[in-house]
């Protein structure tokens, strides 16, 4: 029996955040990892990361609970 030579590639179509990566939700910047001077939040059930620049910048919000909508 001949087998068929067809190259069956593996997906992958695996979001960023699986392969280690941190991204920023305000400015889109992106990390190895999950470095330490980024904030992790959590709203609406959804997790939300900020690196530092913008943690910084919005660190008031994030402590005062606000919504990120108005960002
Ligand atoms: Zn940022």
């Amino acid at each position: 029996m001949d087998q068929d030579k067809t190259p069956q590639p593996e997906p992958q179509g695996a979001p960023a955040q699986d392969a280690g990566i941190t991204v920023c939700s305000v400015c889109g910047a992106t990390a190895e990892g999950t470095p330490v001077t980024w904030t992790c939040s959590v709203e609406h059930g959804v997790r939300r990361y900020l690196c530092e620049a913008c943690a910084r910048a919005n660190i008031r919000a994030i402590e005062g609970k606000l919504d990120t909508d108005w960002w």
